[in-house]
């Protein structure tokens, strides 16, 4: 046992019960397999393999689990809020293993970088970090793909959940521009924390075509279907 165990047990991060080390508890682990091991309604698939989430402008759309279940909201919640390298790391590890379950038909990763949808200047300001930056930086570091800013989130600070859907896609294309002098490989996969309507990521989706990309997907931890 290391002295910082001592000093700072490591807890499980759904209920805070100190643990071995492991992220979850034996119990909270339990709830978390059976909500990702949870078939899609609609097409029957487990989370990670369900492609119902079709995201405009991408080729395939990934997702840990489903952004329903009060587990499900409260990691998403507390990946928001929470600068947290623990839970980071946790739900970056089940983020690559999502991923290399699921894209097993473009001929490996080469000729392919993990990019991020960044969070609005007002957010991080507040909070102090950009969730899934971070993420998107130990996702690299892990599945060993490289990571590359692609986007500027240019104000737009208008909260989405006010908004139409219709509304959301032409509010999400005004708020994310292409970096100058950047361009995209031949793939790119795009991280972000949470999808519901998929519009801030059609947008980025957009962006990364127009900068060259010709395969385009999305990782996501959670997704509403
Ligand atoms: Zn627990
Ligand atoms: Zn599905």
């Amino acid at each position: 046992m290391k002295i910082t165990d001592i000093l700072f047990p490591p807890k499980c991060l759904l209920c805070g019960k100190v643990t071995h080390g492991e992220y979850l508890c034996p119990d909270c682990e339990r709830k978390y397999r059976d909500m990702c091991g949870e078939r899609c309604r609609a097409c029957g698939m487990t989370q990670s393999d369900c492609r119902c989430n079709r995201i405009r402008n991408t080729d395939t759309a990934v997702h840990v689990f489903e952004y329903e279940s009060a587990i499900s909201k409260r990691l998403i919640y507390s990946l928001k809020h929470k600068n947290s390298r623990r839970l980071r790391e946790f739900l970056a590890k089940e983020c690559k293993n999502a991923l290399f379950s699921a894209i097993t038909d473009i001929g490996g990763f080469s000729e392919c970088v993990l990019t991020y949808v960044p969070r609005s200047k007002k957010s991080v300001n507040k909070y102090g970090f950009d969730q899934s930056k971070e993420l998107c930086r130990m996702i690299s570091r892990l599945a060993e793909i490289p990571a590359l800013k692609m986007f500027a989130h240019d104000g737009g600070t208008q909260s989405q959940k006010s908004l139409t859907l219709e509304e959301r896609f032409e509010n999400a294309g005004k708020s994310y521009s292409a970096l100058k002098n950047v361009n995209a490989p031949y793939k790119v996969i795009i991280i972000d924390d949470v999808t519901t309507t998929g519009s801030t990521l059609s947008a980025c989706a957009g962006l990364a075509r127009k900068m060259g990309a010709e395969y385009v997907a999305a990782l996501t931890v959670a997704a509403t279907l």
